[in-house]
């Protein structure tokens, strides 16, 4: 056990050190005798969280929290200890993951009640979600353990809360892994189905891009591109069924399960290195997309672009700086310099407080279906005349445009304009997008907005603007 430790303390200082050390030592006195539904000792499971956490390269506290996380509720350990011992931060940080594991499953209700503790503990102190992550993450891997109808439901829950949540945060590697080991107990037919299905070709492809890989670094290094490496990568499995359902079960236009990507130092050979598959490889239409210029709601920047490749294959290939390829694979945690006191908060995480400011319904099922849409739906970017992105959920009108820019500007809103055209204020908004709002300042919200309007935050107000106006009650 202490080796394992060994492995988490080197990317700390002395000091650090000490204290996850002291930690390790508390927590794993604090669960003597107790052993995993896996039949292990129970310090296996505080070890693996602070060990993905590690990975994560999270602050010494978080590391500190993780190997305690169970200690309040399953030892006779005391917050006040904690807090003696390792200050408040600490002591915060453990009572709230503590808090988040009291909530069972109980239907809709109980999944709506998660995901508003989740939501707040977010905008408190993010690194309590990601403790938990990290948490779920290795539950996960020793589910086994657990009786049948636990399994699923814990499972369930993991694809409706949390890998939704890593995405939102942008650790691209935990969603998927998140998702992948979910899967096979949410859906085993399907998943079944779907491996069997794929194994074969991502052995096939595999050898394809073990083919391709160095003649694609042959000619980069001809037109004088600087390339830090180039790696097949293999599309996740649920994301691939996820896929394969909206393009109706056609694999063969699934051009991704293997894609080809190539890292470099720096934006400008990003560009170039597009430029020399462009070069030798026709792109497809359509597919080229530039994930640099338009980052993706949860942060991610890359280019990706589809080519008629080498064997009259059609490859995917995935471009990206060093820089951006650790923010796509640590996610917000990449941002993470707590140390310096630096937020980072910034823009990625806007999203947090516009659900933290929001009046949340009093009704739940009405509350999940707004996070349905808030949080899940796939997002579009639309822009203010400026240039300013706004990003809103698939289906928001000009309406939703409006209030997510200023209340005021959705109360007053009489017409829009979409890229310079006249357009109804009810009608659905496009990716990229360039939208006006033209107001009266006379204007107030009418009730028929809220059969078209489709985030919380303008249905929200809304219903309050008619309630001030004696409409509802
Ligand atoms: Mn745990």
């Amino acid at each position: 056990m202490k080796e394992s430790v060994a492995d988490i303390l080197q990317h700390y200082n002395p000091e650090e050190k000490e204290l996850i050390l002291k930690a390790f030592n508390l927590a794993d006195s604090a669960h003597e005798g107790q052993k995993r539904k896996t039949g292990e000792p129970y310090i296996v499971h505080p070890l693996a969280v602070a060990k993905t956490l590690a990975q994560l390269k999270m602050d010494s506290e978080t590391i500190i929290a993780s190997l305690l996380h169970d200690t309040l509720e399953d030892t006779s350990m005391k917050e006040e200890q904690i807090e003696r011992e390792f200050g408040t931060n600490v002591a915060f940080l453990v009572s709230s993951v503590t808090k988040l594991r009291e909530v069972d499953y109980h239907g809709e209700h109980g999944l709506a009640e998660n995901f508003r503790k989740m939501l707040f503990a977010t905008a408190k102190d993010i690194r309590v979600v990601i403790i938990k992550l990290a948490d779920v993450l290795h539950n996960m891997k020793t589910l086994d353990a657990l009786p049948a109808e636990r399994k699923k439901r814990y499972a369930r829950e993991v694809l409706e809360i949390y890998s939704p949540i890593a995405d939102r945060l942008g650790i691209g590697w935990l969603k998927g892994e998140l998702e992948d080991l979910a899967f096979p107990y949410v859906y085993p037919e399907e998943y079944k189905k779907i491996f069997s299905k794929v194994e074969k070709m991502v052995l096939e492809n595999k050898q394809y891009t073990n083919f391709l890989k160095p003649l694609v670094q042959k000619y980069l290094k001809k037109e004088g591109v600087k390339v830090v490496s180039i790696n097949a990568r293999v599309k996740h499995l649920y994301s691939l069924w996820k896929k394969l359902d909206r393009l109706e079960g056609n694999i063969e236009k699934v051009y991704d399960i293997v894609a080809l990507r190539i890292i470099v130092p720096d934006v400008q050979s990003c560009y170039a290195a597009l430029g020399t598959i462009h070069k030798h490889w026709r792109p497809l239409p359509g597919r080229i997309k530039d994930y640099i210029a338009l980052p993706k709601p949860n942060g991610y920047r890359s280019i990706h672009t589809t080519v008629f490749c080498e064997q009259s294959k059609i490859t995917e290939f995935q471009i990206r700086d060093i820089q951006m390829h650790q923010e796509a694979e640590l996610g917000i945690a990449a941002h993470w310099t707590y140390k310096e006191k630096v937020n980072p908060f910034k823009k990625n995480l806007a999203w947090i407080y516009q659900l933290k400011n929001w009046q949340m319904a009093s009704d739940s099922k009405e509350f999940l279906e707004s996070l349905r849409i808030d949080f899940f739906k796939n997002r579009i970017f639309v822009f203010t005349p400026k240039g300013d992105v706004i990003d809103l959920p698939e289906g928001a009108t000009p309406v939703d445009f409006a209030y997510a820019i200023h209340s005021d500007l959705g109360d007053r809103c009489r017409m829009s304009k979409v890229n310079g055209k006249p357009t109804p204020i009810s009608s659905p908004l496009k990716n990229n997008d360039i939208v006006e709002i033209i107001v009266d300042k006379n204007k107030n919200p009418s009730p028929d907005w809220l059969t078209f309007a489709k985030t919380s935050k303008a249905r929200a107000k809304i219903r309050d603007s008619m309630r001030q106006r004696g409409l509802i009650k």
